[in-house]
């Protein structure tokens, strides 16, 4: 993009002035950053129209994205990479005695996700615009983001996130695409004048969906597509009706806020609200925006994918059924075809209670039409596969169970396509998790391993890497990520290897000096950096960890005089308010940091750091100085994660057990480049099985666990309420039900094993290289192309050639 320093100095004071009616130079961060946002949205709005209007020239199929979360972080930094305008900009500032590192801070982090199913949704978004393929974000614009963590006495006190407080300068309130979603009432059919049934509502309450349109900037290619995030509010001709805040709270609180649980779902009418507002208001926009087309209704799954991330919008389905039944007037059969060839769905977790159940009585009151659907698919689907399957599958694979509605039967019957998102996870579906359906419809399965946008997590979270990467082997990874295996060449080279130790060991300055300023605890930068960064659960083991660190505690106490290497433990993690358990876990590791980190026989050798309120933001800034990546759930519980892509592509050692993606990391590296311990998927799938797991045993048995489950509880520790002992009874007495202790002696061993290597730098660095190297198959723009290929069947539609490209596919 053609912008002079100087011409963007004089458009800035412009901007700055048209906003603020006075000269730059008094601006506060906070002004400034909006000035900037507004600048940079303004230079983009042409383009966005510009791909709006290319796609639909080219009549391209488009693919909607429906997630209940999107985790983008901050987009000034990115938006302005991303368009080409950085090095600009940033000398730009500098010359007005500006500094982007410091206006940027004033940009809130967007928190509409939990965690990694929100934040994959955003790198998606990245690459799918960066591969120049009309892609298109659907979900919700919650009013509070997910709760703001705060740590009082060391437990986890939940304070609302106002994050749109200030304006919120990237979004586009788009009244002209709104649309109208209607709840509950009575609904019948009624046979009219031409003969057609057709859908008549009364008493239905009536809610305005109005999109707020985000644009999704890619990387140097002219593409912008649009993330549309809806909000409810009352229809305007129904104002009069709602004469108090009070009446007008029932359509309100339907966009307030974002469930802070991403693996429990209780039956909250509210969020069954949630769901089937954004769904509703999603796939009525899309009709409308593909009549533009001129085509054949028929023609819609030749225009239109439609993506279901997890089950929370899987009531697509029904949906787009009740729209073309009872607005296009198609015959069942006509709507079906066309609903299961546009409908793929992704599953994210084999975790029992995150799998949605409805019940009957409460999604047929609040949703009555939807509901007669779901039967009519029901009564079809069980009266096709009861003479095929028999009794057993047929009922164990219908919607409708028991008085609920099965969310992931709907999605798997309704789809073209069910994927999981790492090769064990896809297996465990096929094998275990969705094994009958697997039988059924064995065509539909197929694995799409995550994948993380390296433009955000390399190029700008760590620029020195990116700069040496660049000097290394040229500039082509960034457009064609596998190149970054070249680097591989230097695993010898002296020369690299001492300049990626000078990077590294520059940011762990950079977080030692942030640790200092927010926690007020320094830290040794040259002791190794080990994070766990993450939701905090059980099925992630951060007890685990916690056990660990307290065994070396213990250690350094019984024998101050032998030698150490330092080490840090990082942790950032948000528990959901009501999961108890994950809370204890949080006030348990902030008194071990207490204790640890004011021993003075301790020093250096051992620090814990909790950051508070983790986000987008502080993984940018925690990664790029991590050396150590703990990815250490129970086998076969984690479908895929993705903080072990980001570590790793910056050059952190993975400490792992073979679960999710870390299998596929292993065999991209090399099981000499990480450290592998506990119990294999396989193993952990036969120890259930045989039913003789005996966590008392072990404790009573084994020397290290009894020593450090006994310091839990016998005062060790300080300032805890129970929470010691409620950690030991969870472990003991309840008989460890993620094979904690089972795992803890081989995790000790890697651990003393990433000690030993630690002290042999160059061999530290060179698999530390060889990591980076090995990254590439793990960047989203191959996830996002092997989506468009084998799901949603969508091309790259370049405007000038410079879409991001990919000439092999480092992944089989
Ligand atoms: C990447 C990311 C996650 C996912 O981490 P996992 O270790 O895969 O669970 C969660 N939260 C944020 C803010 C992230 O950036």
């Amino acid at each position: 993009m053609d912008l002079t320093v100087n011409e963007f100095i004089e458009q800035y004071k412009k901007q700055f002035q048209s906003l603020y009616a006075y000269p730059v130079e008094e601006g506060t961060d906070e002004q400034h950053y909006s000035a900037l946002a507004q600048f940079i949205k303004n230079h983009l709005s042409t383009y966005w129209k510009d791909t709006r209007e290319r796609y639909l020239d080219n009549s391209a199929k488009q693919v909607y994205y429906f997630s209940m979360e999107f985790l983008p972080g901050r987009q000034l930094r990115n938006n302005t990479y991303n368009l080409g305008l950085l090095d600009v900009v940033k000398e730009g500032l500098d010359e007005l005695g500006l500094s982007l590192d410091t206006i940027e801070e004033a940009e809130v982090d967007p928190a509409l996700g939990n965690g990694g199913l929100g934040r994959l949704a955003s790198c998606f978004m990245d690459s799918l615009a960066s591969l120049s393929i009309p892609g298109n974000g659907n979900g919700i614009r919650y009013r509070y983001g997910l709760f703001r963590q705060k740590f009082v006495d060391g437990y986890q006190v939940e304070v609302p996130e106002n994050w749109l407080r200030n304006r919120n300068i990237w979004e586009t309130r788009n009244t002209k695409s709104t649309c109208t979603v209607r709840f509950g009432g009575n609904v019948w059919l009624e046979k009219n004048q031409q003969g057609y049934m057709e859908t008549k509502y009364e008493d239905t309450l009536n809610v305005l969906a109005v999109p707020y349109d985000t644009p999704m900037v890619g990387y140097q290619n002219n593409t912008i597509n649009n993330l549309r995030l809806w909000s409810a509010e009352i229809p305007v001709e129904e104002e009069d009706q709602y004469p108090t805040l009070e009446s007008r709270e029932p359509i309100s609180e339907i966009t307030q806020v974002l469930y802070p649980d991403d693996s429990n779902y209780e039956g909250q009418l509210l969020r069954l609200k949630q769901e089937y507002f954004m769904v509703s208001a999603g796939v009525q926009s899309i009709l409308r925006h593909f009549r533009k087309y001129n085509v054949p209704r028929k023609n819609l799954p030749d225009k239109v994918a439609i993506h279901i991330n997890d089950t929370h919008p899987a009531l697509v389905i029904p949906e787009l059924m009740r729209l073309l039944m009872d607005d296009e007037h198609l015959s069942w059969e006509q709507a079906w075809e066309i609903t299961h060839k546009t409908c793929s769905y992704t599953n994210h977790t084999i975790l029992r209670e995150a799998l949605e159940k409805w019940p009957v009585d409460m999604m047929k009151s609040l949703l009555p039409r939807i509901y007669m659907i779901i039967e009519e698919i029901n009564r079809r689907f069980v009266e096709q596969m009861l003479p095929l399957y028999g009794e057993r599958i047929t009922w164990q694979t219908a919607i409708l169970q028991n008085g609920v509605v099965n969310m992931a039967h709907l999605a798997v019957i309704g789809s073209h396509s069910v994927n999981g998102v790492a090769k064990l996870h896809t297996e465990i579906l096929m094998e275990d998790v969705l094994k009958d359906f697997f039988e059924i419809y064995p065509e539909r399965f197929n694995n799409k391993t995550n994948g993380i946008t390296q433009r955000r997590w390399i190029h700008l979270a760590n620029p020195g890497l990116t700069k040496l990467l660049d000097n290394k082997i040229g500039e082509q990874w960034k457009r064609n990520p596998s190149e970054l295996k070249v680097f591989k060449g230097f695993e010898r080279d002296k020369e690299t290897l001492e300049q990626l130790a000078a990077i590294k060991l520059k940011n762990k300055k950079e977080l030692a000096d942030y640790i200092e300023k927010v926690k007020n605890v320094k830290v040794n930068p040259e002791a190794i950096f080990d994070v766990q960064i993450k939701r905090l659960h059980a099925y992630k083991r951060q007890h685990l960890n916690v056990l660990h660190i307290l065994h070396r505690y213990l250690e350094i106490k019984r024998n101050p005089k032998a030698d150490y290497v330092p080490r840090v433990f990082i942790f950032g993690a948000k528990a959901a308010p009501s999961y108890t358990y994950a809370k204890q876990i949080i006030k348990v590791i902030n008194s071990i940091a207490d204790l640890v980190n004011n021993d003075p026989d301790i020093g250096d050798l051992l620090k814990v750091v909790f950051f508070e309120n983790y986000g987008v933001s502080l993984a940018e800034k925690i990664i790029p100085a991590a050396d150590v990546s703990e990815q250490i759930s129970l086998a076969s519980m984690e479908a895929s994660g993705t903080s072990n892509m980001k570590l790793m592509a910056n050059g952190a050692l993975t400490l792992a057990t073979l679960d999710g993606a870390n299998v596929e990391i292993k065999d991209f590296v090399g099981e000499e480049n990480l450290f592998v311990f506990g119990l294999t998927s396989k193993e952990v799938y036969e120890l259930k099985g045989r039913q003789d797991y005996n966590a008392r045993a072990l404790y009573e048995g084994q020397d290290k666990i009894h020593a450090v489950l006994n310091a839990l509880t016998d005062g060790t520790v300080p300032g805890l309420q129970g929470e010691g002992h409620a950690l030991f009874d969870s472990l003991v007495q309840y008989n460890d039900e993620y094979f904690v202790l089972k795992d803890f002696e081989s995790y000790v061993t890697a651990q003393e094993d990433i000690d030993t290597l630690y002290r042999n730098q160059p061999e530290w660095l060179r698999k530390s290289l060889l990591n980076i190297a090995a990254s590439a198959p793990f960047s989203a723009d191959y996830t996002i192309k092997r989506y468009a290929d084998d799901i949603w069947k969508v091309k790259q539609h370049s405007s000038n050639g410079f879409a991001v490209t990919i000439l092999d596919e480092p992944l089989a």
